[in-house]
């Protein structure tokens, strides 16, 4: 990999990753230690501050970088800052092009993980009328190797948090705010041995996990959470949906799931942009199907694989290509 070193004269500690020599904040490309914002707005800024999480892969055939799914993250991205009363000073297709300039100027070639975050610019209290403060955004773009070279299933519990619920904290907003209560799922998981945490909703159905969408697979059917279970409408749910339907010729069911279907699974893999497609092998020490990494998740990530390495001819319309028309 991938990105051109970073021309700052800097020391870095082992274990530090060395940031990218740009970044796109407030209108332009600049050098990435140039992006700063005074110290106080880090505090209540963050409340009502959206992101979204975007992937670009690496197809060493054709020294072509592809981001997967530019426009359905841009539209997320823009549902989320509806939903925070935020108005975007630019398109759509202004940051579509920001992003393109800033995986250039990195001379990105290699696995990147891509995140516009939006924010109420200014350092006032946030918790009142923030609403009305002028909305700022600022794009990264890192180097980030993709996971799905890797066999190995991760083992699951079932967490004792709750997921917050459309009246509390909308969970289809990808809020800053809403991953406290991820990170208190995936840091309690970690902490009892497990690999993830998956979380039930106020109704104690199944919701997601901490950071990715989940599917089961139970006699050959495709079950998942529907997008009123308090998730994340995830866009690699989506499109694995579609790859299940259109290219497996599998029936997906979008339904209420109860935790002991886990249980009793044939298959289960949590998807998301960052864990892309991750089988789950046990949860809470129930061995799931063989305790192996299921043959239809092995299929589905196979071909989510090519797909967004750009081997797929048919869903090309999927991927932006970042070296092209220069
Ligand atoms: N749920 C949560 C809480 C997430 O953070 C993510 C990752 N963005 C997902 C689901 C999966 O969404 P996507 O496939 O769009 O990345």
């Amino acid at each position: 990999m991938t990105f051109k070193k970073s021309g700052l004269d800097k020391v870095v500690e082992p274990g530090e990753v060395q940031p990218p020599e740009y970044i796109w904040s407030g209108g332009s490309i600049m050098p990435w230690d140039d992006a700063t914002v005074h110290v106080t707005a880090m505090s209540w800024t963050a409340i009502s501050a959206v992101f979204e999480g975007i992937r670009a892969y690496w197809n060493e055939d054709l020294n072509q970088l592809y981001i997967f799914r530019l426009e359905a993250h841009m539209k997320r991205l823009w549902d989320s800052m509806k939903l925070m009363r935020m108005s975007s000073p630019y398109s759509s297709r202004e940051l579509e092009n920001a992003i393109l300039k800033l995986l250039r100027a990195n001379q990105a070639a290699g696995d990147t993980y891509i995140s516009p975050f939006a924010y109420f610019s200014g350092s006032v209290p946030g918790y009142r009328a923030a609403y009305q403060l002028p909305v700022e955004i600022y794009i990264t773009g890192r180097s980030n190797p993709s996971n799905l070279e890797r066999n190995r299933g991760s083992r699951c519990c079932v967490s004792s948090w709750t997921r917050i619920s459309d009246n509390v904290m909308p969970p289809r907003a990808k809020g800053i705010a809403n991953y406290q209560n991820s990170r208190l799922v995936s840091t309690e998981a970690h902490i009892n041995g497990y690999d993830a945490g998956i979380i039930l909703n106020a109704q104690g159905k199944v919701a997601e996990g901490a950071y990715a969408c989940i599917f089961l697979i139970r006699n050959g059917v495709v079950i998942t959470p529907p997008v009123t279970a308090g998730i994340l409408e995830g866009i690699t749910r989506e499109t694995v949906i579609e790859l299940f339907q259109e290219d497996l010729g599998m029936t997906v069911e979008e339904r209420e799931v109860d935790r002991t279907e886990l249980y009793v699974a044939d298959e289960v893999f949590l998807c998301g942009t960052y864990a892309e497609i991750e089988p789950v092998v046990s949860v809470d020490k129930y061995r799931v199907g063989s305790g192996r990494i299921g043959r239809t998740t092995k299929h589905v990530r196979q071909l989510y694989k090519d797909i967004v390495r750009g081997r797929v001819e048919s869903r090309l319309e999927w991927l932006t290509p970042v070296w092209k028309s220069l």
